[in-house]
């Protein structure tokens, strides 16, 4: 397995390119639009500078890395003797089962393909494919090149050998992988989501305010971030996703989104993309700023 395909260059192919060409991988960074690619790459150097200013990695191997990373617009041409395909396209059911047929008939026979999707079913996934036993997920987690845990999820269908070579793949990539069952969630976001929407309740019934609850995680349980604060980061579109995805899929009302994060996506304040979230991103500066509506 000497060539990994990433099909999606945006937040995490991007990362996801990184520590694949920074082990010594020849990666195809793939995306269908140009824009994306040229942007993914200033942000892969950016990252590399940093590390190199931090004398983590030689400036030769920020070179190396860099070498070893070529976009294409066109996933045939990228796909071609790739042993391995990552998908980190957007997060959308219809898109992913039309990338994956696509996949199916373009990459090598021999090829596993993995999807990053945080929340779609990889049993579905893998049911557009031809391949099934060789579909599997790999769900990295944000940013990237700093966060040690992958997820490797097993679809229904997906091979224990292919199972046992993306776990060893991600320990390749400098990894702490988990292996987990294709259920709602998996396990991260099935135990995280809940947390957050609670946090959201605890809000919204006025329980105490955005710092306060922020506070209680971070010094009480010793959290970095509070969930308040990191529902912001993931973004509050995303969190509402995967609500609604272990809300349908386990038919068990404990999962309902809570209704002032449906107010808030609706309204467009997402969290720091947006702008606004829990907390006012308009204004540069280190400290976090409650939003207005939380004042
Ligand atoms: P993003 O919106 O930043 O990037 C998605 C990229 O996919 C865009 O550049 C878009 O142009 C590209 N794309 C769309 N259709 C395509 C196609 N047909 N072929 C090739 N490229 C295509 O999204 P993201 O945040 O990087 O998320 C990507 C995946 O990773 C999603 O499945 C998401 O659930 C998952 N994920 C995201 C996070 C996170 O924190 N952002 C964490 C873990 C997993």
């Amino acid at each position: 397995m000497k060539k990994i395909a990433v099909i999606g260059a945006g937040t995490m192919g991007n990362g996801i390119a990184h520590i694949g060409a920074m082990s010594n991988y020849e990666v195809a960074l793939i995306d269908i639009s140009e824009a994306a690619l040229a942007k993914a790459m200033t942000t892969i150097e950016k990252n590399l500078d940093r590390m190199v200013r931090k004398e983590k990695i030689s400036e030769g191997t920020k070179k190396l890395t860099l070498a070893n990373i070529t976009t294409y617009t066109d996933m045939a041409t990228g796909v071609k003797k790739a042993g391995l395909v990552i998908e980190a396209a957007t997060e959308n059911v219809d898109l992913k089962l039309k990338i994956f047929k696509s996949l199916d008939e373009l990459a090598p026979k021999s090829a596993i393909l993995a999807t990053n999707t945080s929340s779609i079913s990889i049993t579905k996934i893998a049911a557009a494919t031809k391949r099934p036993e060789k579909v599997i997920g790999m769900h990295f987690f944000n940013p990237d090149p700093m966060m040690k845990l992958v997820e490797v999820i097993r679809g229904y269908a997906t091979a224990s050998s292919v199972t046992k070579k993306v776990m060893s793949l991600a320990k390749e990539l400098g990894k702490m992988p988990v292996e987990v069952n294709d259920y709602p969630g998996f396990a991260a976001n099935r135990i995280l989501m809940p947390m957050l929407n609670e946090a959201f309740y605890t809000l919204y019934e006025g329980v105490a305010g955005v710092q306060e609850i922020d506070t209680v995680m971070k010094l009480g349980m010793g959290h970095p971030m509070g969930p308040l604060q990191l529902a912001d980061f993931v973004g509050l579109d995303v969190c509402l996703a995967i609500l609604e995805v272990l809300h349908q899929g386990f038919g068990n009302p404990k999962y309902a989104p809570c209704p002032l994060l449906v107010n808030m996506v609706m309204a467009g304040k997402l969290g720091r993309k947006s702008g606004e979230g829990f907390y006012d991103y308009s204004k540069a500066g280190k400290d976090l700023v409650v939003a207005k509506q939380f004042k």
